[in-house]
């Protein structure tokens, strides 16, 4: 069996239902966009200067603790904004009166119309998640954005490789969908680690893509697999590294890009530096750096 085939096999059928676009009121007439002005653009739904409500529209359980929400700009015809790859930050009051602001990566597609979807992860006594998780439909939530993260160039790396936990899987689904489908073709791995299969997330859409995209590669990793389970076990260790990812050998045509909790990013990478505003990058510590990786292959979003 190939490696592909194997990690399709791996993962089965993990989302629900997906809910099929918003109706719009109008029937649109075709425009020529160069005849239009700056002032004939309509006003993005989405700014970074100042937080806008966004009213929940709809919601599916993607896994146990996570949950795809799906937020309604005012006017079904306003773009997302934001380019490949960037975040949103939400925020909320709580009970004692205190702000509360986390990032979350739009998993809808990069310029969609009228929403803008999320896939929540609900952590042990986590504000946000919590939050989240209690909206009803018709309740918003204050977001403001598009942050820019990782900023794809055609042609930049030949060999992309991707080391993922849990909801760190969301930016790395951003990226995926649409660099994919550029012609130059990179090649591109991902490892992507969880605790039991039914916490992966957005497995469907990961196989959907390798199945259409060779050049691309999955491999799952779970540290409580089920009896059968013929992907990675335990923690992602520096043998599956070698295997499944790009070696530090490829030089400047190598990038390596790590998401997820604050013990994988420490084990993997060395987290973020969060001293900073924003946050920086941080010294490369951790098996990659015992691999023999330089800060410059590395991205930590
Ligand atoms: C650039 C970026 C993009 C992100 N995109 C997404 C996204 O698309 N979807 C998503 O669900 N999250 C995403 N996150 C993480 C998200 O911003 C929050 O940090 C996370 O949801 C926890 O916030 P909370 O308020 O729910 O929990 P908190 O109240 O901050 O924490 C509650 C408990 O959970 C633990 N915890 C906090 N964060 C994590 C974590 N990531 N993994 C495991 N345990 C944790 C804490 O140690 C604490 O014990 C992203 C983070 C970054 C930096």
């Amino acid at each position: 069996m190939s490696m592909k085939a194997f990690a399709a096999a791996c993962v089965g059928m993990t989302s629900g239902m997906l809910w099929r676009g918003m109706a719009t009121n109008q029937p649109s007439e075709p425009v020529d966009c160069a005849t239009l002005t700056k002032k004939d653009m309509p006003e993005p739904p989405l700014v970074p200067t100042e937080f806008r409500k966004l009213t929940l529209l709809n919601v599916y359980n993607e896994s146990p603790d996570s949950k795809v929400m799906r937020f309604a700009f005012p006017d079904g015809n306003q773009d997302c904004p934001g380019e490949l790859t960037h975040c949103f930050a939400l925020r909320f009051i709580d009970k004692d009166g205190k702000e509360v602001i986390r990032p979350y990566t739009p998993i809808s597609r990069l310029h969609n119309k009228g929403y803008v979807e999320f896939l929540v992860k609900n952590y042990k006594d986590s504000k946000m998640g919590t939050h989240l998780f209690n909206l009803k439909l018709g309740d918003t939530i204050e977001m403001k954005g598009p942050f820019p993260k990782f900023v794809y160039k055609s042609g930049q790396y030949k060999y992309y490789g991707m080391l993922a936990a849990g909801s760190g899987i969301t930016p790395m689904f951003q990226f995926l969908r649409e660099m994919l489908k550029d012609k130059a073709q990179p090649e591109v791995s991902l490892i992507y680690a969880n605790r039991r299969k039914e916490d992966v997330l957005l497995g469907n859409e990961l196989n959907a893509l390798m199945e259409v995209h060779r050049h691309f590669s999955p491999y799952y990793v779970l540290s409580d697999p089920p009896q059968s389970w013929m992907g990675g076990i335990g923690h992602v260790s520096k043998e599956m590294m070698k295997a499944f990812l790009p070696p530090p050998s490829k030089g400047h045509e190598v990038m390596i890009m790590v998401c997820g909790p604050p013990r994988f990013m420490e084990a993997i990478s060395g987290d973020k530096n969060f001293t900073t505003t924003p946050p920086s990058q941080g010294d490369l510590k951790g098996l990659l750096k015992e691999l023999g990786y330089s800060s410059n292959q590395v991205f930590k979003f």
